[in-house]
């Protein structure tokens, strides 16, 4: 688990209160899929607790993603920081999902609403495996087309975004 200072290299809002937060780490970081952060903009006393956020992608070892829903005073500062802003964050946290799949295994992988952001990377994973793998998104229509939902058709073929 790591301390430290990342700076915004995106911050973008994908459908009415819904961004996706991409950063730059100062420091390496191992994470895996269903670990969480916690972070808040640098120097912030509004909020003073930094808030909760599931690492939605990782991109080697010092880019990390956060798909969030904008609720209330925290997530409100975080949708305020700037390409280039920087953000207080401590991470890896908590535990991951299992990771280890037998070949021809059947997995179901099931999440609902935002609550997806914390298993996109359990099903990337999956893709690299042998098992008959389903991901299956639940979310309101209003929510638009960004959030993901996808049958994995055949084991190990590839699998992607709507919003890469
Ligand atoms: C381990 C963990 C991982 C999380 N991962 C993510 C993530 O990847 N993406 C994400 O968007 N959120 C995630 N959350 C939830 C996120 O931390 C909260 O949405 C956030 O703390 C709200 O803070 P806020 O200051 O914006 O809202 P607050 O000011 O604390 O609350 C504003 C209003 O929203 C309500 N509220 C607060 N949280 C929720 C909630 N989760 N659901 C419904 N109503 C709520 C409050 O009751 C209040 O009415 C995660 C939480 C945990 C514990």
């Amino acid at each position: 688990m790591i301390e430290t200072i990342a700076t915004a290299e995106s911050n973008t809002e994908l459908a009415p209160g819904y961004r996706l937060l991409t950063l730059d780490l100062a420091e390496d970081v191992k994470v895996s899929a269903g670990q969480f952060a916690m972070l808040k903009p640098k120097g912030s006393l509004e909020p003073l607790l930094r808030r909760a956020l599931a690492v939605y992608r990782v991109y080697g070892r010092r880019r990390v993603s956060f798909l969030y829903q904008v609720l209330g005073r925290g997530t409100e500062s975080l949708a305020g920081v700037e390409p280039g802003g920087t953000v207080e964050i401590l991470l890896p946290l908590g535990n991951s999902w299992p990771d280890a799949v037998r070949d021809n295994q059947s997995v179901i992988v099931v999440a609902g609403g935002i609550g997806s952001a914390s298993v996109f990377m359990v099903c990337e994973g999956l893709t690299r495996s042998r098992a008959d793998a389903q991901c299956c998104s639940a979310q309101k229509r209003t929510y638009g087309g960004w959030v993901w939902t996808r049958r994995l058709p055949r084991p190990g073929t590839s699998y992607n975004s709507y919003h890469r």
